[in-house]
């Protein structure tokens, strides 16, 4: 990349990145940031978004709790309430049917929306879970905090 982030650059791996054509079921994804870059880490999915504004870049890390609640169609924050993940904030696009993170760029701090779709966060948690990033214990609890939510959710008719 000519104006280089080097920060970023340590994290990347020669491997495909999440966004990249070697998973199945990526494709869609982040199509409208043809020079998204990510990598799938143990923390998550760490990805550089460049700002269509002013070009500057957003770095976001996804956890893949919050990828568990996004496939429920559960705000990470209703799921994870009183944790750390109840930190980051998620919007429901209608015109794309899919969600994104809420995330300033670094230089401009306009709002980018990074959609992620239902597609590509099974595969990046079946990628998370054949490197065993996301131990079934915690996938359990996730899992009932996610249904907990969503049940909570349908409740007040959301
Ligand atoms: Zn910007």
């Amino acid at each position: 990349m000519a104006n280089g982030h080097d920060d970023f650059s340590d994290i990347l791996e020669s491997q495909a990145g999440i966004f990249g054509s070697s998973e199945q079921g990526l494709e869609p994804a982040l199509k409208q940031f043809e020079t998204t870059r990510s990598v799938a880490t143990r923390e998550g999915v760490v990805t550089e978004i460049p700002c269509r504004d002013c070009g500057g870049p957003a770095i976001i890390t996804i956890e893949y709790p919050e990828l568990m609640a996004i496939m429920q169609n559960v705000p990470p924050a209703e799921a994870y309430q009183g944790t750390s993940l109840a930190q980051s904030e998620w919007r429901f696009s209608k015109t794309h049917g899919q969600w994104y993170p809420v995330v300033p760029c670094l230089r401009c701090r306009k709002p980018i929306q990074p959609l992620v779709s239902h597609e590509e966060a099974a595969a990046l948690l079946g990628k998370a879970k054949r490197n065993g990033w996301l131990p079934p214990q915690l996938e359990q609890q996730c899992h009932q905090r996610v249904m907990a939510a969503g049940m909570r959710r349908q409740a007040a008719g959301r």
